[in-house]
């Protein structure tokens, strides 16, 4: 970690939370409209107003105005793929002909010398753009790939979540390893990287459909072994996935129980997907805590379904939202919770702006389990920041003209928001670089 103890401030409009919306209402939002993050060795000292903490600050502290702009806790996307950056957009399939014909095409050339050192550049290039400080990243099967986006990751110092793939079955040769080496590279990886700065390690099992139940098994292992990593999958995405994995392990009760035999269904499992639940799969969930992620631009793409978000928070689930990059089809958190907001709307839920805003800074941290570091502006936490324009587009200028209150505000910008409206994004207290788009490679 950069160690400068330096004071840092950023000024602007300050939106926060300090709890769920959904069940403390108007308390769960901080906002101070001419506000102050005081940042001190990179980490958040104070939050509140401009005019009380501005005498507070040392003589040599650099106090960067971003009036009028919006200041948030910089976004945390809880599912995304570094390998699929090229497969973002691609045409006419679901879940299981898209994987072959185009993402096991693509992550194949992740053995390439210098493949995937150049995607990890331009994903965490693209995600710092979009405001997003924190993601759950699926590298490709090739440890190198983990290898190539930790070291990226570290160069920057964002928090980061990322495992390499295990796939043992059901996929192109050069895309398998074997419950043995799947195990032994992961430990590997872990031992290099998990906790080493700010980078942390998921175990990452694809789904049940790519793995045999040994190396489901050896996943479990490592999971028991290093109770501090995450473990991410996917599950209930798409009829044909269900169907398929029921084939492959017709002893389990349901999908569910698939991982949770093989000790992968707990408080710290991110669950990709979560569509065609059972009664049963639900409850298996609420009783370990894992956590259902909704990626709602990818299921809606792909055809796969939609998340009965007001059915996991009746059951007490813990959800988290994300991208699914390539499934998914924007980096942005926001336009994912417009996304959200229209698979939402089409059950007869909704979701209003400050749920919106809570899920992709405080709820997925939470959801993450690393509230206690990123996620809110509360002093301690590692000040990753992102700083919005809500009026960064001609539409969305126009809009503001008539809108009557923050809440308002709020619902164009998560409505029809995107990176567009990103100006600046810090991690812990240091501005981001930001790409300048040629158009090419
Ligand atoms: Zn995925």
């Amino acid at each position: 970690m950069t160690a400068t103890t330096a004071t840092r401030a950023l000024r602007g409009r300050l939106v926060w939370f300090v709890a769920d919306p959904h069940d403390a209402g108007e308390a769960a939002h901080r906002f101070v409209e001419d506000g102050l993050l005081v940042i001190e060795g990179g980490v958040v000292k104070a939050a509140g107003e401009a005019r009380a903490l501005l005498p507070t600050l040392p003589a040599a502290a650099e106090v960067i105005d971003h009036r009028p702009h919006l200041i948030m806790p910089g976004f945390i996307d809880a599912h995304i793929h570094m390998p699929q950056t090229q497969v973002v957009a691609s045409y006419g399939a679901q879940l299981i002909e898209w994987l072959n014909k185009y993402t096991f095409v693509e992550e194949q050339k992740l053995s390439q010398q210098g493949h995937a050192e150049k995607l990890s550049r331009f994903f965490l290039d693209e995600l710092l753009a979009s405001g997003t400080t924190t993601a759950a990243v699926y590298c490709s099967v090739h440890p190198q790939s983990a290898e190539a986006f930790f070291a990226e990751s570290e160069r920057r110092n964002t928090r980061m979540i990322a495992g390499k793939v295990m796939m043992d079955r059901n996929a192109p040769e050069a895309l398998r390893d074997t419950a043995e080496s799947g195990y032994r590279d992961s430990r590997a990886l872990i031992d290099r990287w998990h906790g080493k700065g700010r980078q942390l390690y998921a175990i990452t099992p694809r789904f049940a459909l790519t793995s045999t139940p040994e190396q489901l098994a050896a996943a479990g292992r490592l999971a028991a072994e290093h109770p501090g990593c995450h473990v991410q999958t996917h599950i209930n995405e798409n009829r044909a996935e269900i169907a398929f994995a029921r084939e492959l392990y017709p002893d389990a009760a349901d999908y569910a129980d698939i991982y949770a035999r093989h000790g992968l269904l707990g408080p710290q499992s991110l669950m990709g997907h979560c569509i065609h639940m059972l009664h049963n799969e639900w409850s298996a969930f609420a009783e370990t805590g894992a956590v259902a992620v909704f990626c709602p631009t990818s299921n809606l793409f792909l055809g796969s379904g939609l998340f009965d978000w007001a059915h996991a928070r009746k059951l007490g689930v813990n959800v988290a939202v994300a991208t699914d990059i390539g499934g998914g089809t924007s980096y942005s958190m926001l336009r994912t919770m417009a996304e959200a907001y229209k698979v939402l709307q089409l059950q007869g839920q909704s979701l209003p702006a400050f749920a919106a805003l809570h899920a992709i800074t405080l709820g997925n941290a939470v959801a993450l389990g690393l509230d206690h570091l990123i996620g809110s502006f509360e002093p301690g936490r590692e000040a990753d920041a992102v700083v919005l324009d809500t009026g960064a587009t001609r539409a969305m200028a126009h809009r503001l003209e008539t809108v009557r209150d923050l809440a308002e505000e709020l619902f164009v910008l998560v409505t029809l928001g995107d990176e567009r409206n990103v100006v600046a994004t810090y991690v812990m207290g240091e501005l981001a670089d930001r790409p300048s788009f040629s158009g090419g490679a």
